[in-house]
């Protein structure tokens, strides 16, 4: 039995605002998309403003008709990455295993740690305080036997509590909570659960896996497996490698923009393959552009964490058109994948469905027929 703790950073990018600008303590305050415009989304909001109802992927028109006296701040993201290192290097004096899932959220393993920390209830409100007074920044810490439950247990008090799921409780646990809970229970799920009068997680762990295999198909298990409180207890590294990307190189091709595009199509279809066999995702995608006069500049763009050919090859061709000069000839073209997410339980198994089912399909086809046998098209 493992013992994991999952810890997040309350309101992360609002508490980090308040450290540079005291004033915005203890009222709404909103960060994302200019509300005068009303062009973007809500990325953070206080708990001062969610109690206006407003929450993070909101629309920004939605969030300012509703909490019209908020204070709107566009953020100063450098600093974010800044504190989120941080906060790794306090989890690490003490974690044996730490495995970092977004900017405010850690996974640590502290199985078999009740020897050196004690109470492991009480060890977790001592790094709560640790990372309060070094850093000023407030955060709720899950415990329980393996990610899923104790990243759910992170969302139980929040701001700055500690929640432990003893071991076994589990089921009980999250029986009356919503079944959207469940970390990859997305939208389009939860909509299908509730059409068919499932609302609560009980509802689904009281029945047997037989009853929900007829009910879901394939699903079924997930949905029983789920409701129970089970996950994955494992964590891994190797996705500390730093990059991964493909280069091709050419012998006097011309400028041929519509070749070059069709190169970078390939690409990125290849960068993506490696990712998926990995099961990472990337969130920043670079293109280098060579001319033959050996002048060389790479462009990067951040991006939602994906290894879907389609979202990369659009940012790729996006970056690729705002500095490729027409009629310069070039040397060599690359597309690298960087700052790797591990896939997790959090992706959104249903929602995403159909496209992972391909993707899928086509490993196992390149598996057999090669590389080239097939190719994914867009649409
Ligand atoms: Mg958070």
């Amino acid at each position: 039995m493992k013992t994991i703790f999952h810890l997040d950073l309350d309101a992360f990018f609002v508490s980090v605002e308040r450290l540079f600008d005291p004033s915005l303590i203890g009222k709404p305050v909103i960060l994302g998309g200019d509300p005068k415009k009303g062009r973007g989304i809500v990325t953070t909001c206080s708990y001062e403003a969610r109690a206006y109802g407003l929450y993070s992927s909101m629309p920004i028109k939605t969030a300012y008709r509703l909490c019209p006296n908020g204070i709107y701040v566009r953020g100063r993201h450098k600093e974010y990455s800044k504190y989120s290192k941080a906060v790794r290097e306090i989890l690490e004096a003490y974690a044996p295993v730490i495995q970092q899932c977004s900017i405010d959220e850690f996974s640590m393993d502290f199985t078999g740690c009740e020897r050196i920390y004690g109470s492991l209830f009480m060890f977790a409100s001592k790094i709560q305080k640790e990372i309060i007074d070094k850093l000023g920044l407030p955060c709720s810490i899950g415990i329980g036997s393996n990610k899923t439950i104790a990243k759910i247990a992170s969302d139980f008090n929040k701001p700055c509590g500690v929640t432990y799921v003893i071991p076994g409780m589990e089921k009980d646990f999250l029986a009356p909570m919503p079944v959207e809970t469940i970390p990859g229970i997305g939208k389009v799920a939860k909509k299908m659960l509730n059409s068919k009068g499932f609302y609560k997680l009980e509802q689904i762990s009281s029945l047997s896996p037989e009853t929900l295999r007829r009910i879901f198909g394939k699903y079924g298990d997930y949905l029983w497996r789920k409701s129970h409180g089970l996950g994955s207890d494992e964590f891994h590294f190797d996705y500390l490698r730093k990059s991964i990307s493909h280069e091709t190189t050419f012998h006097h091709e011309g400028a041929d923009t519509e070749y070059f595009e069709r190169i970078l199509f390939e690409l990125a279809q290849d960068v993506c393959q490696q990712l998926r066999n990995k099961n990472w995702l990337a969130s920043t995608v670079t293109v280098k552009i060579r001319n033959t006069r050996f002048c060389t500049i790479t462009r990067d763009k951040k991006i939602t964490p994906t290894d879907d050919d389609q979202l990369v090859f659009q940012t790729v061709i996006n970056l690729f058109r705002k500095s490729y000069i027409p009629e310069t000839e070039l040397r060599l073209l690359g597309v690298k994948l960087s700052k790797f997410n591990y896939l997790t339980e959090q992706e959104d198994l249903f929602d995403n469905f159909p496209r992972k089912e391909m993707f899928k399909a086509v490993k196992r086809i390149r598996d057999k027929f090669g590389y080239k046998s097939i190719r994914v098209g867009f649409c």
